[in-house]
């Protein structure tokens, strides 16, 4: 019997038989990345996770609507909609314009994407192309009797006028407004409530702003993620993903304001990532959820430049359950790494030599990693159903071949095929090459230098010279 699909829905709180509201499609919004620096190891963690849900789903036969936004505007740095720019922090830390910034970021991201073999997403949506789609939402708000207008500060969605608001994250209001401290936004009717629209100070001009019915301003970031969800995908989505921290704020924010203006159901599935967490530094202090603005920020560059793949790290992350917490070292990257190197060098032989899966012992050990993977995406289970199966003396060889390459299908390591991705080692002559760089660069011979950087690039290897004066290189 083939294995059904079932997932955890944050919204029921249990594991539910996966089901579609359109037969044969998956419509699928994921809350993307903030641009305004690298993304971390633990955003990517998230993107890990639903990769490997498009995965299952596309390998279900499912035609997939998979969204991807970028948040580009910059929304503040609290979640009560209060605190600085995040992405004019960015400018200026940069010496950049906002613009400048979204730009850069937004194709690390995508490179960081690409390393981590995740699937393109049938479409990548920024929240500065779609400003008159969230206006026409806060209109349709407005038209509800949802929202109401705090002078100049900005239109504001009143959560006692949505019930159910509590439900999804299980909020104590009555806790909350006991709790309200001074310090919120002055004139808002809840402390739940969020801000749709927020007007820009008259003394005051922001780098991102637009014209709206209410004056010049910027959207909410709440705002933007129901917006292009629905204008890509209709007011019912099948699922909705995020990082785990999204739950309490901004997805219960999505949940009031789309179906506040639709009166359907906005996602039938959310999913949701545990965190990647970061140990306490050696004195005690940090620790906990790994975050851009505290403690170590690790990122993709930070790997490769210690050496290690991109795709050690995608092993990692299969290693535990995408719902649980993930504590990130060094040390445990390092087994990761040596388990990905033992898996190849079991799998390595076989590539090319895939016959068909027809024994009944084949179809078994297929039968058992497809449990494990959808019984809620359970893949540390099918990482040891295919390790178990390796070693099986009673299979051909052809038919472990063929598993393995269906399995990759889903693990998404690259198992199937000898890339160059996974060479640690440049190449004896591009070496050389990248020596002879770096001598030109401490010489100032720019056009060398750069001459050098094309031919590495023609190769297939980026370089990227990092602020203290190293370069590392990294497979394209
Ligand atoms: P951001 O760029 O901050 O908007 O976050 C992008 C994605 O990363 C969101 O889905 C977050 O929920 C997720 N995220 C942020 N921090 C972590 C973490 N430490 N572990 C896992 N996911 C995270
Ligand atoms: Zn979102």
């Amino acid at each position: 019997m083939t294995p059904q699909l079932s997932f955890y829905n944050t919204a029921s709180r249990t594991q539910e038989p996966f089901t579609t509201l359109h037969p044969g499609v998956v419509n699928m919004y994921c809350c993307g990345p903030t641009v305004y620096h690298y993304a971390h190891i633990g955003n990517l963690r998230t993107f890990v996770f639903e990769d490997l849900l498009r995965r299952v789903l596309d390998y279900n036969g499912y035609a997939v609507k998979h969204i991807v936004n970028i948040t580009d505007v910059g929304h503040l740095t609290s979640d009560a909609d209060t605190g600085e720019d995040k992405m004019e922090k960015g400018a200026a830390r940069e010496g950049k314009s906002v613009w400048e910034v979204a730009e850069f970021y937004t194709k690390a991201f995508m490179q960081d994407w690409e390393r981590l073999n995740l699937k393109p997403p049938t479409r990548w949506t920024k929240a500065t192309d779609h400003i008159p789609e969230q206006i026409a939402l806060v209109e349709t708000l407005e038209a509800k009797g949802y929202a109401y207008v705090i002078p100049e500060d900005g239109v504001y969605f009143d959560t006692a006028k949505f019930p159910r608001y509590a439900d999804f994250a299980g909020l104590d209001i009555r806790g909350m407004q006991e709790g309200a401290r001074i310090g919120v936004t002055e004139g808002k009717r809840n402390p739940t409530d969020f801000a749709l629209w927020k007007i820009s100070p008259s003394d005051a001009k922001r780098a991102m702003e637009w014209d709206s019915p209410w004056g010049r301003g910027f959207p909410g970031w709440h705002v933007e993620c129901s917006a292009m969800a629905m204008k890509h995908l209709g007011p019912t989505l099948d699922i909705h993903c995020g990082g785990s921290d999204l739950i309490r704020v901004h997805h219960s924010n999505e949940i009031a304001q789309s179906e506040g203006a639709t009166g359907v159901t906005f996602s039938r599935f959310w999913m949701h990532g545990g965190w990647l967490l970061e140990a306490p530094t050696a004195d005690g202090n940090g620790g906990g959820k790994m975050s851009k603005s505290a403690g170590e920020f690790v990122t993709v560059d930070l790997l490769l430049k210690k050496n290690y793949g991109a795709l050690d790290y995608r092993y990692f992350c299969l290693g535990a359950h995408y719902r649980s917490y993930l504590n990130f070292s060094w040390e445990a990257l390092d087994t990761a790494r040596d388990s990905l190197k033992s898996l190849r060098r079991k799998t390595d032989p076989l590539i090319g030599r895939a016959s068909a899966i027809v024994s009944e012992n084949a179809l078994g050990w297929q039968r058992r990693f497809l449990e494990a993977v959808y019984d809620d995406l359970g893949f540390p289970q099918a990482l040891a159903v295919l390790n178990q199966m390796l070693k099986d003396p009673d299979l051909l060889e052809g038919e472990k071949a063929a598993l393995v390459r269906d399995f990759d299908r889903l693990l998404g390591l690259g198992l199937a095929e000898k890339t160059e991705r996974e060479e640690k080692v440049l190449p004896g002559p591009l070496a050389a090459l990248l020596e002879e760089r770096k001598d030109a660069r401490n010489n100032k011979d720019w056009k060398r230098s750069d001459e050098i950087r094309d031919l590495l690039k023609g190769k297939g290897f980026g370089v990227k010279d990092n602020p203290d004066g190293t370069t590392s290189w990294f497979p394209l």
